[in-house]
């Protein structure tokens, strides 16, 4: 069969899968609700199996779901193209929001019933995990049997001896022995629950373990670095699921960067603020020293430091990503960015002095007490930023997607501002900077509401996403309607000062 072949040619392009022999071994389906190329871009994907294929009793495989052909398949393995049913448990790894859309057609594709309360023990455990499940899994909640609430490194131990103790029990037997695990929610019990974390990072090397060029960074290591966030941006959601602030020692991260070294020639460092690795230089020259290019994601604005921004230069590194996040000081101090617009601008002239040629700012929109002024503003001072870039011979680009708010955030109650005031917002920005020579990427609002109704909603919604008849902004208004809801009930409307959130019973 068609999908059958692509499946053994996917196989047959990487490196460092685990193809191991199922006797004897519990199986595990590490799950993505979403295609290949997009999870293989996941590190939690990565985490996840191979942490479960170092153990000798269990076996991990992975499935992703795509568009296409392929989501005829029933959901199969990429390792021995086995249906989701062979399976003992299935461990979904869930990032974005967007991606619970795919949850029920996935399961229903493998012959599985959607809701936990429609299955019994001759069906594999469905566990979810991931940060936005930790921030609130509700909307989803009654598609699994259990949520792991917190760093997965934190819980696995013994969630794994409990799946393994309570096979062939009745289900209802496995879901109270889960269920006492600190740390794992069982939707079905309802009761409250504290996210868990690990310490001592370097007791789980996180990067990728499987190499294959069919994803976003195809031809590089990914190497996590750290997690959390020393700051509390108030739009935030790694300061509140990932802190405490930590990192890996320098001697652990250049043992797996020469580990994977004959894999890639090229490394990129990931972690929410990379340049607060506190031995960044020493990091970066350690990595020249095994002959790697370098790459970073985003640099925090203030302090960028030009001993980091040299090396990074002599590592190849061309382009960068600096965030703003807002057009004026006021609004930057409130969501929590205490720079001004001198610092966004001393940093571009340090990037450029350093020798990068290419420059992305990001911004969002639709920020709490955003005003038309705040985003003329924001043009203005991107014109500011180009005038900057122009005299250090910088391409200057910005990004810009639309405030959503999260649950366990500072800005958790504050609403969504609309799709037509977001769009509005949009097209003033591009209108204001057109002709100018910056390219101004937005990203779709439609998208961004239904995001955050789908972070802040609770398990009315689980009837909405199984009622898709076709993962489209048309096909959420209509499941939407259908189920009587709407999404004032979640993305637009003002949660009170004093209303209890759905969801309060995890505490962070
Ligand atoms: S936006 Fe960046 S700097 Fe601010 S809390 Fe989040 S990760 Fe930290």
């Amino acid at each position: 069969m068609v999908w059958n072949r692509a499946l053994k040619d996917r196989l047959s392009a990487e490196s460092g899968a685990v193809t191991r022999d199922w006797g004897g071994r519990l199986p595990v389906a590490i799950i993505y609700a979403n295609s290949y190329h997009i999870g293989m871009s996941n590190l939690g994907v990565h985490a996840l199996y191979r942490w479960f294929n170092s153990r000798d009793d269990f076996v991990a495989e992975r499935v992703f779901w795509e568009e296409g052909p392929q989501s005829t398949s029933g959901a199969l393995s990429v390792e021995s193209r086995r249906p989701l049913t062979d399976f003992s448990a299935l461990a979904f790894s869930v990032s974005f929001e967007l991606d619970y859309l795919n949850i029920p057609g996935l399961l229903d594709a493998a012959g599985i019933p959607a809701r936990s309360s429609d299955r019994d023990e001759s069906y594999p455990l469905v566990i979810g995990g991931g940060a936005v499940l930790t921030a609130n899994p509700l909307p989803v909640a009654p598609f699994f049997d259990a949520i792991c609430v917190g760093e997965a490194e934190a819980i696995l131990p013994e969630l794994a001896r409990a799946i393994k103790e309570t096979l062939g029990q009745p289900r209802q037997s496995q879901l109270d022995r889960i269920g006492a695990i600190p740390g794992v929610y069982v939707p079905r019990q309802k009761a409250s629950v504290k996210r868990q974390f690990v310490s001592n990072l370097d007791d789980f090397p996180v990067g990728t373990a499987v190499f294959t060029e069919d994803t976003e960074f195809g031809d590089m290591f990914l190497l996590e670095v750290q997690r959390g966030c020393r700051f509390s941006c108030r739009f935030c959601l790694v300061a509140s699921t990932f802190c405490p602030f930590r990192y890996r020692t320098l001697g652990s991260l250049l043992s797996q960067a020469e580990a994977a070294r004959k894999y890639r020639d090229r490394i990129a460092l990931v972690g929410p603020v990379v340049s607060e690795y506190p031995q960044l230089v020493e990091l970066l020259r350690g990595l020249r020293g095994l002959d790697y290019n370098l790459s970073v994601g985003s640099m925090r604005v203030k302090p960028i430091s030009s001993e980091v921004l040299e090396e990074l230069v002599k590592g190849g590194v061309k382009s960068l990503t600096i965030a703003p996040e807002a057009g004026t000081p006021q609004l930057r101090r409130s969501i929590g960015k205490g720079f001004s617009d001198d610092d966004i601008l001393e940093a571009i002239s340090k990037i450029g002095e350093a020798g990068i040629r290419q420059l992305t700012l990001y911004s969002m929109v639709g920020l709490p007490g955003e005003t038309d002024d705040d985003v003329r503003s924001l043009a203005a001072l991107v014109l500011r930023c180009k005038t900057e870039a122009d005299r250090h011979h910088v391409v200057l680009s910005l990004n810009v997607s639309a405030f959503v708010p999260k649950a366990h955030t500072p800005f958790e109650r504050e609403p969504m501002t609309s799709a037509q005031d977001i769009d509005r917002r949009f097209d003033l920005l591009e209108r204001s900077l057109s002709g100018k020579g910056v390219k101004v990427k937005p990203d779709a609002s439609g998208w961004g509401e239904i995001q955050a109704a789908l972070a802040r909603g609770n398990e009315k919604l689980a009837e909405v996403i199984e009622k898709l008849d076709k993962v489209s902004l048309v096909g959420w208004r209509r499941a939407l309607k259908g189920a009587g809801l709407s999404m004032e009930d979640y993305a637009r409307r003002r949660f009170d000062e004093h209303e209890p959130l759905p969801w309060d019973f995890i505490s962070m």
